[in-house]
């Protein structure tokens, strides 16, 4: 093959160069002295991400499932009632591990290309005066339809129905790359993951925790769920003298410690920004192929972090995944669960630029059209080209 490999999957995503190489380094003393020091600037520099300024960031070495489970074992006891709602791939598994850890799941279900129901939320909320429910579920970005949910709202739902349930966010796809407030809007416990807005391998499981969600983790104590590896306990007693109850995976750190520096010197108000341009640009292209759509059901559920795109009728999304893959090196999302076969994703988060996302399309199109799609050839590249054209700052 000549030339580079293209990924545009929604994660992992492209590890920036200056990333790659701060993980290229010798094997290093995880309770050298001065690891430490090292350890409380990444936790510090993860609330900036987060926008939090009490509470806690834990790191675990596991993917961003650990951090689910992390988020539940720890400020939960099985068989209490919490509110959910399940509209892909993402949703769905949260759904199945709360129910597999015992927790009774009171479960809003929703059409696919939609998101979390606030109004819904909020009705339940309100019914619920004896505050029975102990939490509210809500999958920020549904990383396998493209769909972003309003976390505001269902804050706003919480507060104006004065319930105290603890506010649990997924933002493993949204989380350093489109806006996410820990603080303002109140979120208990968000769970991210290394391998998407982060630009760093998998391996790193990421959970921002409210001082109120540490307080029902003390509250639970020994009589909450069985938990051990992911114990919030043993880890505060160690992440407080700068180390970790395990090995932690050095490498990776040394990675967050160039990815958490370049977030943060670009600005987070910024990097929502790009995600949001960029995201435009693809849309505008879905937009001008004939038969294609958005799985998204309208602009104000279109996630700036993932397209999932519905191709033509009588043409296998599968056949467009293969075609990019083998003759054109460009690697797209697949179509989960019920969309597979239907739809194709495009991942546009981390580290992108016009460029690459006008190469990503131009390959798309090419496998359309293979892959039978009567769409003119350049028309989706043409409607991005204007809008990177005319939005690009020039500096
Ligand atoms: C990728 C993803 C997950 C799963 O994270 P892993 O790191 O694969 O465990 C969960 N939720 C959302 C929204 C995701 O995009």
């Amino acid at each position: 093959m000549n030339g580079n490999q293209h990924l545009f999957i929604p994660g992992p995503t492209n590890i920036p160069e200056p990333v790659r190489q701060a993980m290229n380094i010798p094997m290093e003393d995880m309770r050298a002295p001065d690891f430490p020091d090292f350890v409380s600037g990444l936790l510090t520099d993860l609330k900036k991400v987060y926008r939090m300024e009490a509470g806690r960031v834990f790191l675990f070495p596991s993917s961003g499932t650990g951090a689910w489970e992390s988020a539940i074992q720890n400020t939960l006891n099985s068989g209490e009632k919490v509110l959910m709602s399940r509209f892909g791939q993402f949703s769905l598994l949260w759904v199945d591990m709360a129910e597999r850890l015992g927790l009774d799941v009171d479960l809003c279900e929703v059409e696919w290309g939609k998101g979390v129901p606030a109004d819904d939320y909020k009705s339940k909320l309100a019914a619920d005066t004896s505050h029975s429910i102990k939490a509210v579920f809500c999958t920020q970005n549904e990383t396998a339809t493209g769909v972003k949910s309003d976390i505001a709202a269902v804050r706003a739902a919480l507060d104006e129905t004065g319930h105290p349930a603890m506010l649990f966010v997924d933002g493993v796809s949204s989380i350093a790359s489109v806006e996410f407030e820990m603080d303002k809007w109140g979120v208990d416990l968000a769970v991210s993951g290394s391998q998407k807005g982060f630009m760093l391998p998998a391996g790193l499981g990421i959970l921002g925790v409210s001082d109120k969600a540490l307080e029902a983790n003390k509250a639970i104590g020994n009589s909450g769920m069985n938990r051990c590896y992911f114990s919030f306990e043993d880890m505060i007693k160690l992440n407080d003298t700068g180390y970790f109850p395990y090995t932690p995976a050095t490498q990776l750190l040394r990675g967050l410690r160039v990815s958490l520096d370049m977030l943060i010197e670009v600005g987070m108000e910024n990097v929502w920004e790009r995600h949001n341009r960029l995201a435009e640009g693809v849309r505008l292209a879905v937009a001008a192929w004939d038969g294609c759509e958005l799985v998204s059901r309208g602009p104000e559920w279109a996630s700036d972090t993932v397209s999932a795109i519905y191709t033509p009728d009588g043409v296998d999304a599968r056949d467009v995944i293969s075609a990019g893959f083998y003759k054109y090196n460009t690697s797209f999302g697949t179509g989960l669960n019920k969309l597979m076969g239907k739809a194709f994703r495009i991942g546009h988060l981390g580290s992108l630029n016009p460029v690459m996302l006008c190469g990503a399309l131009s390959a798309a199109e090419m496998a359309l059209t293979d892959a039978g799609a009567k769409i003119e050839p350049g028309s989706g590249v043409a409607a991005a080209q204007a809008h990177y054209c005319a939005t690009t700052p020039s500096k």
